[in-house]
C-alpha cells in the first residue's frame, strides 16, 4: 500500500496526505441498493418498449438519472430526452425503486463512519442520487454522521460522475484540498470521478463487476467490501500518512 501512496503523491505532485475528510458514495457503499436500482431501471426503460439489460445499469452507476436516460435515448432515438421525458421516466424509476422495499445497510459501513468521526475526520456524502427515499433514510440509518452542509447529491451537481465535479464540490463543502481527503467508491465511473478530482481513491468491490474494472478506472487501493475497510481503517490511516 505504501507504493500506491507514493505513486499517488508523485503523480499529483503532492508532498503528503493529511487526512481531514472522507468523501463517501452512497449506493453500493452505504446501502446494498444497486440490485434494486438495476431492477427499477430495467422495468422503467422496458416499459417504454426500449431494449435494455439489468446488468448494464451496474456500469452506469454514478451517473445522474438524467444522464442515464439520455444515454438510453441516444441509443434508441439518436437524441437526448427532453426535460419532461427525463422527469417522467426518473419519477417512474424512483417509484419502482421504492417498491423494491428498504435497501439493506452495507455491513461495516456504520462502523467505518463511526471510526471516521472518532478520528475527527469530516465525512462527506457524495452521490449522484436524487432518490428522496434513500436520502431521507440516511439520518436515521447513519445518525449524527452527515449534515445538509456535508452532502453532495443530484441536486448539487450539473455533470455527475465520472466528471470530477461531485468530488470537487465535496472537497469544497469539507473545506479541504485533494491531498487532505480520500474517496470511497464502489463503481468504475465513481472511481474515475475521484481520481479526476486528484483524491486518493479507495474502491470497495461490493457488486458483480470484476476487480479489473475498478483498477482500470484508476483505484489507488482495492478492497473486497466495507467490512474490510472498517477492520483495516486504522492501518490504512497510518499507511496513508506515514511514509
Ligand atoms: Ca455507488
Amino acid at each position: 500500500m505504501n507504493e500506491s501512496v507514493n505513486a499517488y503523491l508523485q503523480k499529483n505532485r503532492f508532498p503528503a496526505i493529511d487526512l481531514k475528510a472522507v468523501l463517501i458514495d452512497m449506493d453500493g457503499v452505504l446501502y446494498d441498493s444497486m440490485p434494486f436500482h438495476a431492477e427499477a431501471w430495467y422495468k422503467a426503460i422496458s416499459s417504454l418498449g426500449l431494449p435494455c439489460t439489468r446488468e448494464e445499469f451496474f456500469l452506469y452507476e454514478g451517473r445522474t438519472g438524467a444522464s442515464t436516460i439520455d444515454l438510453i435515448f441516444n441509443r434508441a432515438y439518436g437524441r437526448d430526452a427532453d426535460e419532461e421525458e427525463k422527469q417522467r421516466i426518473y419519477n417512474h424509476k424512483s417509484r419502482l425503486f421504492v417498491a423494491c422495499g428498504a435497501a439493506p445497510l452495507m455491513p461495516g459501513a456504520l462502523d467505518f463512519l463511526q471510526q471516521v468521526k472518532a478520528r475527527g475526520i469530516t465525512p462527506v456524502l457524495v452521490t449522484g442520487s436524487g432518490q428522496h427515499s434513500l436520502l431521507d433514510k440516511l439520518s436515521h440509518d447513519y445518525p449524527g454522521i452527515f449534515t445538509p452542509q456535508t452532502m453532495v447529491t443530484a441536486f448539487d451537481v450539473k455533470y455527475g460522475k465520472p466528471h470530477p465535479e461531485p468530488y470537487l464540490i465535496g472537497l469544497e463543502k469539507a473545506g479541504v484540498e485533494p491531498w487532505q481527503a480520500i474517496v470511497v467508491e464502489n463503481a468504475p465511473l465513481g472511481v474515475q470521478a475521484g481520481v479526476a478530482a486528484n483524491v486518493y481513491t479507495i474502491a470497495v468491490n461490493t457488486g458483480p463487476l470484476p476487480d479489473s474494472v475498478l483498477l482500470d478506472a484508476g483505484a489507488n487501493l482495492l478492497l473486497p467490501d466495507m467490512a474490510s475497510l472498517a477492520r483495516d481503517f486504522e492501518t490504512i490511516c497510518s499507511q496513508l500518512t506515514t511514509r
